[in-house]
């Protein structure tokens, strides 16, 4: 059986993946489950660059099909920021509750059409013959005037899409993974895999 490494220590993507991945006869596997500890430099400065840096660097180690994501928050009025750096803005141990609380303030008064915002997920498949396959998605929304919801993580409680009238962090993970920037572009690697598995 084909085995696939997805370049990640995080459960709950994980979860995300192996459920979207399920119908290709292949395991899925996380760095955790083959006990891979590295430390990337992601320094790349688009989505898709961080991500191939990744998936590159992990097949190097490992064998089989290697996927790796690397996803952020673009805010228009920011010139979409923090983009790139959304893990890293205001310092990696700065809670979310902060940063939101600063993003919020930083957009005082601006009126909605000028609050415009998207998540963005890219994804890279290094295959062992060398290939490198890169897909992306995203999810627009606006930013709200305050922090609400208690579901998904970093900055969902102030990203407000419109056609469900709440926060991403209001939704049921079910239906944020339904609509998600991470979501959209892993169905696109799957229809690459499937072509290759
Ligand atoms: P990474 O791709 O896991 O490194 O995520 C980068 C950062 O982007 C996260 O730490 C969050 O700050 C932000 N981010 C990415 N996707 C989401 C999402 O679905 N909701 C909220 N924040 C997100």
């Amino acid at each position: 059986m084909e085995k696939i490494i997805f370049a990640t220590t995080n459960k709950g993507k994980m979860k995300e993946v192996r459920a979207i991945l399920s119908s290709l006869e292949a395991e899925v596997f996380s760095l955790e489950d083959l006990g891979i500890d590295v430390n990337i430099v992601e320094d790349g400065i688009t989505f898709e660059e961080n991500a191939k840096i990744k998936a590159i660097e992990i097949s190097k180690l490992t064998g089989g099909i290697v996927l790796a994501d690397d996803s952020g928050l673009e805010i228009d009025f920011l010139d979409k920021a923090p983009g790139v750096y959304s893990a890293r803005y205001m310092g990696e141990n700065t809670s979310y509750d902060i940063k939101n609380s600063a993003i919020l303030e930083k957009l005082k008064n601006v009126p909605d059409e000028k609050r415009t915002a998207r998540f963005v997920c890219a994804i890279a498949a290094a295959f062992p013959d060398g290939e490198v396959r890169t897909t992306q998605g995203t999810i627009e929304g606006i930013i709200g005037h305050e922090i609400k919801g208690a579901n998904g993580f970093g900055y969902d409680p102030i990203f407000y899409v419109p056609e469900y009238n709440c926060t991403t962090a209001e939704l049921p993970s079910e239906q944020k993974n339904k609509i998600s920037h991470r979501g959209k572009a892993l169905r696109l690697m799957l229809d690459i895999l499937k072509d290759r598995i």
